[in-house]
Order: structure tokens, then C-alpha cells, then sequence
């Protein structure tokens, strides 16, 4: 499959996950000269998304630490808490992964949950 870096427009390498992580985690599409990559679904070499570089790593980390809590905190449940996400991003159910999501998408996640706290009595 032929998978292209968004940031370089090249196509990126397909290779073990050991060449970025410390471990493998299976295989990945990484383009070196951006430090991006993108992991596949298990057994395929069909791409999770687009490749992420560092920004939108952390920018996925953060919209996932201010995500969770709406559902480790037991106020809604994670399908629930999915559900209301995807109405505030206007976004399928299906699409409404962070996984997936560029960084725009992630601040927007940060800002709805952070407006959801604030207006809890
Ligand atoms: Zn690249």
C-alpha cells in the first residue's frame, strides 16, 4: 500500500514499530525525515490515519488526558462519552477517534471538554 506523509507529500517506509518505539508494537508507516509515523490495523498494512509528527502526537495526548476523565470519572460511559463528543464536533460516531483526528480536530477537543466542566453546577 502505498501510504504518503502528509508533511512531505513522499511516501513513507513501512516498517517494524522497533525503529521508533523501544519495543515492537507490529508494523508501522514512518517517514523519517518529518519523525512522523502511523501504526496499521493489526495483521493489515492498512493505516490507522494519517501519519502524526510530534505536534500532533502531543496534541492527541492532550485531547486524550481531557477526554478520558468525562468517562474514568464515571459520569458518563465511554460509549456515552464518545456519543456526546461526536455531536459537539459534529462528526459520524465512526470518525470520532482521536486516533484519527488532526490537530485542529484535537484543540477542538480539548476546548468542548473543557466548556463541558465549566458549565457543570
Ligand atoms: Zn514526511
Amino acid at each position: 500500500m502505498n501510504v504518503i506523509c502528509q508533511y512531505c507529500g513522499k511516501p513513507a517506509q513501512f516498517v517494524d514499530s522497533s525503529r521508533v518505539y523501544r519495543k515492537s508494537y507490529g508494523m508501522i508507516y514512518y517517514c523519517k525525515p518529518c519523525n512522523a509515523w502511523v501504526g496499521v490495523h493489526e495483521g493489515t498494512k492498512k493505516p490507522l490515519g494519517v501519519l502524526a509528527n510530534a505536534e500532533l502526537r502531543r496534541w492527541k495526548k492532550k485531547a486524550h488526558f481531557y477526554f478520558d476523565r468525562l468517562w474514568k470519572s464515571k459520569l458518563m460511559s465511554r460509549k456515552a462519552a464518545y456519543k456526546w463528543l461526536s455531536g459537539q464536533l459534529h462528526k459520524p460516531v465512526a470518525q470520532t477517534h482521536i486516533g484519527m483526528f488532526d490537530v485542529s480536530d484535537c484543540k477542538r477537543v480539548v476546548e468542548v471538554v473543557f466548556k463541558f466542566w465549566r458549565d457543570q453546577p
